[in-house]
Parts: C-alpha cells; structure tokens; sequence
C-alpha cells in the first residue's frame, strides 16, 4: 500500500501572522476529525519555524515542507536557503522544479536534479515536480516531456534514495487555472510516470513511490482524481490556502 499524501503549497500567500492562524486551524481540524492521509504544509520560509512550533507544541502529525531548497551547503548565494536552513526550521519535506520556479526563476533540469540529489543526501525528502505545457500536450509531446525530465530531474539518484522520492505531476496548463486534467488524462499520465520510474530504478521501487496530482484540485474534483490507481494524493496550491477547502480535499479518499 502506498503512502496517501496531500501537501499544501502556500506559494507567496500569507504572512507572519495569517500563515500560523491557517495552520492552527488545520491542526485543530484534523484534532477534531482525523485524517487518513499525510499531509504536509509547505508555507513561506519566514513562516516555517512558527509553523513547526505549533506543530510540535500540539503534538500534531502534520509535516512541514519548503517551497524550494539550494543545492549548495552554504556560502555567497544571496537570497537562497540550504538544506541547514530547513531542517533547523522543523522541515521533513521540500517542493523541487515546480513549474513556476522552471517558468520565473530559470530552474532547468540540471538545477532541478542538483536540489533533489541534494535534498535526499540531506535526509529532506523532496516531492520533485513535473508537467507539460499546454503547447506541449496539444503537439503531442507529454510522454517526451515527463520521460526527459524523469531522466533529468531524476539522474544520480540510488534505489534506496528513490524510495524516498515524491512525484508531483502538475499539468502546467491546469495550475493556478480552474481547469483540471480529467481524472483519466490524470491517470494515463501517471501511470506513464510510474512505467518510467519502474524503468529507471525497479518496478518494486517504481510501486511504492507516491505520484501526487496537481492543478486545480478543489474539494468537489478531489475525490474523483485520487480515486485513480496511480494517484496517491495531490498537492494542492490555491484551494490549500482555505482551512475548510484543504481539509476536505484531505479527507477525499
Ligand atoms: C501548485 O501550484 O502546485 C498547484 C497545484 O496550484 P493550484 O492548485 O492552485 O492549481
């Protein structure tokens, strides 16, 4: 059986003080009603430790992710953050190559590679993201696209550091859009993900790596898109940013 997990990126949305009321009222949520998934959130860097300490001070088993992780230990990189950094700050988990970081800040599947390398030797787990355009999906090129950035994003990496990977499969078309894919078009490209996976490591490794879907899950679609064999959950960015709406969203398995 493998993992259920939806984790919530927060991108840059909430402050010092509004991201710590949303995790209280998560942590409080699921003290009420608990929830068979793992989640994990995933707020801004300055709201990871106050994040981590409601969490812990709660004895809540909600994990903490970062949105982003440097390659590099330490030293001249202005505005980065290292691996050093988020685990003194309570993080398990760190999002890797997402689309927007690919799109705006010029990640390539060398960096993208380089962070996850990084991440599983620094014992952060890190949910390395992956997707097609819209151009890309309507030429046909989607399968081209997720094999060379699994081959990519994924190179140098051991079985056993495999086995503690997260996929995310984000459409980049269907993020931040109100457009899904369908829980079908999810599906084929997941178990295309996982056909690769099993490919480049073992089929053993390949079934037990979670494959999260991404873009545009809300509660009323949640239930359809993790009812597929090979979705194991989502990571869910607008809807994750409302208590109530990530909550059920968590609670739709
Ligand atoms: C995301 O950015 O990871 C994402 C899935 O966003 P949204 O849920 O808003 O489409």
């Amino acid at each position: 059986m493998r993992k259920k997990i939806v984790a919530g990126n927060w991108k840059m949305n909430t402050d010092a003080v509004s991201s710590k009321v949303l995790a209280d009222i998560i942590v409080e949520g699921v003290k009420r009603q608990p929830v068979s998934a793992e989640l994990i959130l995933c707020p801004p860097f300055i709201s990871l430790e106050s994040i981590c300490e409601t969490l812990w001070s709660r004895g809540s088993k909600i994990k903490l992710g970062a949105q982003n992780m440097h390659y590099e230990d330490n030293g001249a990189f202005t505005g980065e953050i290292s691996h050093t950094m988020l685990k003194s700050a309570g993080c398990e988990y760190v999002i890797i190559g997402h689309s927007e970081r690919r799109r705006y800040f010029g990640e390539t599947e060398e960096t993208v590679n380089k962070r996850a390398v990084k991440s599983l030797q620094n014992n952060i787990l890190p949910i390395v993201c992956i997707g097609e355009t819209l151009a890309e999906r309507q030429s046909d090129k989607t399968f081209d696209v997720l094999n060379t950035q699994i081959q990519g994003g994924l190179a140098n990496i051991s079985i056993e550091e495999a086995a503690k990977i997260i996929i995310a499969y984000e459409p980049v078309w269907a993020i931040g859009t109100g457009v899904n894919a369908s829980p079908a078009q999810a599906e084929e490209s997941h178990a295309f993900i996982r056909l690769e996976l099993a490919k480049m490591f073992n089929p053993q490794t390949a079934e037990s790596i979670p494959i999260l879907y991404g873009g545009s899950v809300t509660a009323a679609n949640a239930r359809d898109l993790f009812a597929q064999k090979n979705v194991d959950g989502g990571l869910i960015g607008g809807a994750s940013l409302n208590a109530e709406s990530f909550l059920a969203i968590a609670r739709s398995f």
